[in-house]
Formats: C-alpha cells, structure tokens, sequence
C-alpha cells in the first residue's frame, strides 16, 4: 500500500515525465544540449522582465506564459531557480524601468538640494557649504577668515527644500516609471524576483539516460495493450542476445526500440545489427531532437525507423499508431504491411539507398508516414535555424 507522501511522490514523478516529453520542453533542452548552455538568463526591458532563450525559441508565447512555464518546471523539479536580484516595478504598467526621486517631506517638491554641513574650527562655526564659499575661497560667515583646507571639517549633509524653505535629514523617495510616467512611493511599488534558472542535475542526468522519457512511452503503449518491457534481452538467430532499452508486443508485432539523446549514425547501424539478427516487425530509434535529412537517409536505408517528438503526437501514441496501421484490414493494408516487412528485407544499404526522390515521394503518399515526414521537417528546419545562431 502506499501512503499520500508516496503517491504524491509517484505524481511528481508522473508530471516530471510528462513534462519531459512536451515538445516545448524538449525544444529547450534540446538548444541548452546543443549550445552546452544549461542556464536561462532573465533580462530588463522596458516591458518587463524577459527571458531572451525562451523569446527566441517560442515567440508565439507571452511573457507571462513564459514565466508560468518556467515555474511549472520548476515546481516539477525539472529546472532550478536561482535568485539574482530583486527589481521594483510599475504598479500601473508592470515596467521595471524605474527611476528613484527624493522629495521634501513637507510639501512633496521634488526641487530639493543636497547640502554638506561644514565646521569651522577655529570659531566653531556651522553652517552649509554654500554659506562659505566665496569666489574661489571659502570665507567663515561669522569670523570673516579665510577657511583653510585644515581648518574646517565635514559633519554630515543635510537638504534643503526649494520650494517651501524646509532642511531635513532624510528626504521622502519616490519612483518614476520611463514607460508609462507614473509616480509612486515604496507602499504601492511591486517588488519582484529576478531569477535565472538552470537544469537541475537530477535532469541532466535523466535526459541523458533516456530513462524519464521511455518511462513515459512505455506507460502510453501498454494503455494501449501492448506487452511491454524496457531493457530487455532478447536470442536472436545467431545465437547471441540483444539488449533493447524497449521490447513491446502486441498481437503479431514485435517492436524494438533504443534511445538516443540525438539520432547518430552509429546507433542506426548498431540498431540494424540486432535488427538484423532478431527479425523484428518495427526497429525503432527514440531521439529526443528530430533527425536530419542525412539520418533520415541513413535510417531508411538500414530499415530503423527514428521517432522524434512531433508537436502533435508523442513518441508513445506515434509507435502506437505505427503498430495499429498494420492491422487495419483496409484497401491499404497489403502496401502497409509491405512497409512493415520492408524494413525486414535484407536489404544491402547500398542498394536501399539508391531509390531515389521518385520513389520516396511514392511513400510519402501514404498519411501515417507524410504526417510524420512533415513533423520531422519543420523540426529539422526549426533546429538548423538554431545552429545558425548563437545564444
Ligand atoms: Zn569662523
Ligand atoms: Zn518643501
Ligand atoms: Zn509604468
């Protein structure tokens, strides 16, 4: 049995993987892996405050979404927040671009005078600077001697107001706001955090295993009735045995899968390997940041297919929908379960590779995969424009 402090412990969990999975989450994490930057710095504008990585990255959200983002990974301990400053803000427009008045406690005059209150030592004289100086010299008002540089002493500052005559220790302080020109005083003045946030190492180290996504995905598939397994040996023909970090069955179809943090070369040829030992129906490369035209080719040619989070699916419902496309007992379905058995053939990648644009294009008719194609072009796209710009 499990106590509340367990379940809620289970649900933090259960919300972290979720959240892992977002493709706005993986959209960041992705660029902070690529640009090796693991920070998200906060930034004043004349608007408010602003976090320039995340504008960047989604300039569809508001600032205010931006920020409940950010605290939803937060809270999910996904990322830590570090606090760097704290910054008065405009009551009336929420702009931290803020000036600070002093003002006479009397009558509110902003027109007041800062004044040094000097000693003369020699008679014992005190009054304001300006009440000494005289020309290039200072000249005690009360015993008409030249002040020398030894002779008198600074003992505090005082100010004056202008308008209505009064001297006063300490003047009232007051903010001016630049954008929208509104006065205010420190009672009615927000005052807020200014933070930078960071991914929490338990991330870093989670993202890097693929264990908080495949958790996730081996949740969806066995709502979906699959039998499902992570990190699991299987014989293949040779003799030998596999490690897969997903074995999932359902009805006919056996489906293998590993996880990568990025689709690489080396991990579809390992893949094509086992594949090519065990005769699995779907061998299927997890990545966390979508393919490139290369290893998109190279995918294809050994037969691997590599699922990457799309805005639309995720990568659990994608693999669900794969399997179910083979059962559907539609006009199709021959053409599909060629598909399926195609990444079964033997093939040498060599000659896989050669059908050309023709023949793709062929494929691409058919929706389950042009859906997919698509998302993984716009996420291609989307990634190049990352790597043409700095942070
Ligand atoms: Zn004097
Ligand atoms: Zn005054
Ligand atoms: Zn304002």
């Amino acid at each position: 049995m499990l106590d509340v402090s367990e379940l809620s412990k289970q649900d933090m969990a259960n919300q972290k993987e979720a959240l892992l999975l977002n493709p706005d989450v993986q959209t960041m994490i992705q660029r902070m892996v690529d640009q090796g930057v693991y920070s998200i710095g906060s930034k004043l504008e004349k608007a408010g405050i602003v976090y320039p990585v995340l504008q960047e990255l989604f300039p569809k959200k508001s600032e205010k979404e931006i920020k409940i983002f950010l605290d939803e990974l937060t809270k999910a301990d996904i990322l830590r927040s570090k606090l760097l400053d704290k910054v008065i803000i405009c009551p009336t427009c929420g702009s931290p671009s803020v000036y600070s008045k002093y003002n006479c406690p009397r009558c509110s005059s902003f027109d007041i005078g800062k004044k040094i209150i000097i000693e003369h030592i020699r008679c014992g004289f005190i009054g304001s600077g300006d009440k000494f100086q005289n020309g290039e010299m200072m000249i005690c008002p009360k015993c008409k001697n030249i002040v020398t540089d030894n002779d008198y002493r600074k003992i505090g500052t005082s100010f004056e107001c202008n308008s209505c005559g009064t001297r006063f220790e300490a003047p009232r302080m007051s903010h001016k706001c630049n954008s929208c020109e509104d006065v205010f005083t420190y009672k009615e003045a927000k005052y807020e955090s200014l933070f930078e946030y960071e991914l929490t190492e338990d991330t870093k180290r989670a993202v890097a295993r693929g264990t908080l996504p495949l958790a996730s995905i081996i949740s969806t598939l066995k709502e979906n009735g699959f039998d499902v397994g992570s990190r699991r040996d299987l014989l293949g023909k040779s003799g030998a045995t596999h490690t897969f970090d997903i074995v999932a069955r359902k009805g006919s179809a056996l489906v293998v899968a590993n996880f990568a943090f990025e689709p690489k070369e080396e991990d579809i040829i390992g893949l094509f390997a086992k594949k090519y030992d065990i005769d699995p129906t779907f061998t299927l490369l997890i990545a966390l940041s979508p393919p490139t035209k290369d290893e998109e080719t190279v995918s294809k040619a050994y037969g691997v297919k590599i699922i990457s989070a799309t805005g639309s699916l995720s990568i659990g419902s994608q693999i669900v929908e794969l399997v179910d496309s083979l059962a559907k007992p539609e006009p199709k379905a021959e053409e599909l379960s060629n598909k399926g058995t195609n990444s079964d053939k033997d093939a040498l990648p060599e000659s896989e590779l050669k059908p050309k644009e023709g023949a793709r294009k062929s494929e691409t008719k058919d929706e389950d995969y042009s859906e997919l194609d698509e998302a993984f072009e716009s996420n291609r796209s989307r990634r190049h424009d990352w790597d043409s710009e700095g942070f």
